[in-house]
């Protein structure tokens, strides 16, 4: 899962940046207003998460010009505390939640985790498929009742084909969603991380479609 962060308080965005990527998310920032405006037209995120009080241009406005344009990432939005006018401002915008400063690292991750799954048709629990069971609070699988540990990579890459069972999923689409925008991409490295995954969950879990990409299958139960 790829995310953005758009805050202009430098110390929050650090920490934000760093937190949320141990969450297991790819987190690209921006500190102002048009920058984030652009990123978040620019690259397929599935989660945006937006300040209001911004340089350039404030957060309601960014969010307005997106959803004007169509964009539908689901966003959530960071008010400054009983300023009850920016929560409205911000749902009538196109905001899908909110969260008021300051806030526990803990509450955005499972709001974050819940934005997910409801804007993937998926409402409670722990994400799964057939007798795949993905922990996102220790990045753990368990499959058929055996738990394995997974890397940041393996387990973005797991959450973002669990989230999309049967689609054929290109390689530059798994890329967009796997990495952020400081690292470092190598052509063939996606098929190392897919290869360790598979024995992890299973080969025929996760089929090759030559030269198109790969479809992950969710196991009948
Ligand atoms: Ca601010």
């Amino acid at each position: 899962m790829r995310l953005l962060v758009i805050e202009d308080d430098q110390y929050l965005r650090k920490r934000l940046t760093q937190e949320l990527g141990q969450a297991g998310y790819a987190v690209d920032s921006a500190d102002n207003g048009p920058e984030g405006e652009l990123l978040g037209d620019q690259f397929p995120y599935d989660l945006i998460v937006l300040d209001l009080g911004l340089p350039g241009k404030n957060g309601i406005d960014v969010l307005t010009a997106w959803r004007a344009r169509g964009n539908h990432t689901p966003v959530i939005i960071l008010t400054a505390r009983d300023q009850w006018r920016e929560k409205v401002d911000g749902f009538s915008a196109g905001a899908d939640d909110y969260l008021a400063k300051p806030f526990h690292m803990a509450e955005l991750i499972a709001r974050l985790g819940a934005l997910v799954r409801r804007s993937q048709g998926q409402t409670q629990g722990p994400l799964t498929a057939g007798d795949i069971v993905l922990d996102e609070a220790t990045q753990q699988v368990t499959v058929a009742g055996e738990s394995h540990r997974l890397t940041g990579v393996e387990f973005r890459l797991l959450r973002y084909f669990m989230l999309n069972p049967g689609r054929l999923l290109s390689k530059a689409q798994i890329d967009e969603h796997v990495y952020d925008l400081d690292a470092t991409k190598e052509s063939n490295v996606i098929e190392v991380y897919i290869r360790r995954l598979r024995q992890k969950v299973g080969k025929e879990r996760i089929q090759t479609r030559r030269g198109q990409g790969y479809m992950f299958q969710a196991p009948t139960p």
